[in-house]
């Protein structure tokens, strides 16, 4: 992840963009994720159906290129390890969500709540 970081530093410094303010970024973020999501709009595909839909793919690799581009660029610009936020989050959502518990759960009945938002409701009563 380093060398990636380097790149983008690099990227922003030779541009002059290595000043800009960490909402502009942000808005940047969600306004690239609006584009990505704008992809699937009006279409509920699997994802075995995407992948093999080679124009939807490409436009998929571009936008989530800019999503992440975005998001390594908030995180250098704050002086933050990506890859270090990214494994500490990690660690912390595999322990909120145990794997032995949300793999039994897949499938739910109807009427009946998920324990994936069972634990989500819990922890947002305490956040
Ligand atoms: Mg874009």
């Amino acid at each position: 992840m380093k060398d990636l970081e380097k790149k983008i530093l690099q990227h922003l410094k030779a541009r002059k963009w290595d000043n800009l303010r960490p909402s502009d970024v942000a808005k940047s973020i969600m306004i690239e994720g609006a584009e990505l999501l704008e992809i699937f709009q009006w279409e509920n595909l699997e994802l075995a159906e995407v992948k093999k839909n080679k124009e939807k793919m490409e436009a998929v690799k571009n936008e989530l290129a800019d999503v992440l581009i975005y998001c390594i660029e908030m995180a250098v610009l704050l002086g933050l390890d990506t890859e270090k936020i990214i494994r500490t989050k990690l660690s912390f959502v595999q322990k909120k969500y145990p794997a032995k518990l949300m793999k039994k759960n897949t499938s739910k009945e109807p009427g009946t709540e998920s324990t994936y938002w069972r634990i989500k409701k819990k922890y947002r009563k305490h956040a």
